[in-house]
């Protein structure tokens, strides 16, 4: 590592903020002494914030139907080698029953932008959920939606909502996705949500294809201004029936960087160790904890349809990734020196 290396990630640890051309120095020029200061200054930060203590969501994936083409993903409509499936809100209400029972706090409603979910069907599901478990957070994730929607669905007492950015650079984002689709619209939307008071979350692939370390640097500034609550960051991986199906997957080493400085920006984030992290690498997981992420998200959802809900090739969906195993899960959160915690884990900042 050299002078400048170091000298930038002290001043990223110190003031929580650089300029955009010096993120991307910072990724460009990176090597492994350069990751090892970041993820040791990113785990301290974590320490003050929210000691070793490892959050867990409990994610159900209530459906594979998407109006949208994006070109990165495994559910897009025009997939027709995809099976699809809907939950029904009766399914939905099993799966948290589940995992309340196991522990969880904390349901995560994932899913395509699937036009059955309409508000008259969400709103009263999650009112029933809240109703029963009053202790419990219900994080939907579920695209792009209207204002009012998200209103809506606010007022029926969701608390978070996660909506990936993808990407800062307009540009790219246009790559990423079919011309219908507006990386303008995408941004609103993450205003809309937090001016409606929820809990938000964004984030990015790393290593889609035509990602640069400029365009990096601009989700890093993005995140510098908006202070997501949450931000879920995983390896881009090719899923083979899309157009991007024959590219190179992303980067776990670059992900465990990028991870180290997005807790130097946002100290109180919510930073999910993902399954895409945990796919393209056995210890995926571990190695996000090390570099300062502190959420894991084991998936709920019926065994019978994990397979279905399959973004990208070879996800992992059984073994710790299953919510039934939340005691192995446990277990390696502890080898890797955390503690796994089952309640509701909310940004420290909002506490
Ligand atoms: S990334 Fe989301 S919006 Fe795009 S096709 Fe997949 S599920 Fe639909």
């Amino acid at each position: 590592m050299d002078r400048r290396q170091e000298t930038l990630i002290r001043r990223l640890a110190e003031n929580h903020r650089l300029e955009t051309e010096e993120y991307a120095a910072l990724i460009r020029e990176r090597d492994p002494e350069s990751a090892a200061l970041l993820a040791e200054l990113a785990v301290a930060e974590r320490r003050k914030w929210y000691g070793d203590a490892v959050y867990t969501r409990g994610l159900i994936e209530i459906s594979n139907h998407c109006r949208n083409d994006c070109c990165y993903c495994g559910i897009r409509r025009s997939n027709r080698n995809c099976d699809r499936y809907r939950l029904t809100p009766e399914e939905i209400m099993s799966c948290c029953e589940e995992g309340y029972g196991l522990g969880f706090r904390t349901f995560v409603m994932q899913g395509g932008e699937d036009g059955y979910y309409t508000d008259d069907r969400l709103c009263p599901l999650i009112r029933e959920i809240k109703a029963r478990w009053p202790d419990c957070d219900v994080t939907p994730s579920l695209g792009e939606r209207s204002r009012e929607s998200y209103a809506r669905l606010r007022a029926a007492g969701a608390d978070r909502y996660l909506l990936r950015h993808e990407t800062a650079d307009p540009d790219h984002y246009a790559a990423l996705h079919p011309p219908e689709m507006s990386f303008q619209h995408r941004m609103g939307c993450l205003k809309d949500l937090r001016d409606l008071g929820y809990q938000v979350g964004c984030g990015f692939m790393v290593g889609s294809p035509g990602q640069t370390a400029e365009h990096l640097a601009k989700d890093l500034t993005f995140i510098e201004k908006f202070q997501p609550e949450m931000c879920g960051i995983g390896p881009f991986l090719p899923q083979k029936d899309t157009p991007f199906g024959g590219e190179a997957p992303g980067s776990g080493e670059l992900t465990c960087f990028l991870l180290s400085v997005i807790r130097l920006i946002v100290p109180r984030v919510l930073l999910p160790a993902t399954t895409a992290l945990g796919t393209l690498d056995p210890f995926g997981r571990e190695k996000g904890l090390m570099a300062g992420a502190n959420v894991v998200m084991p998936n709920l959802s019926p065994m019978s349809v994990r397979q279905e809900y399959a973004l990208y090739d070879n996800k992992i969906a059984t073994g710790e990734e299953s919510a039934q195993s939340r005691d192995r899960l446990a277990e390696r959160v502890r080898n890797a020196g955390f503690r796994l915690v089952m309640d509701r884990g909310d940004c420290a900042r909002s506490e």
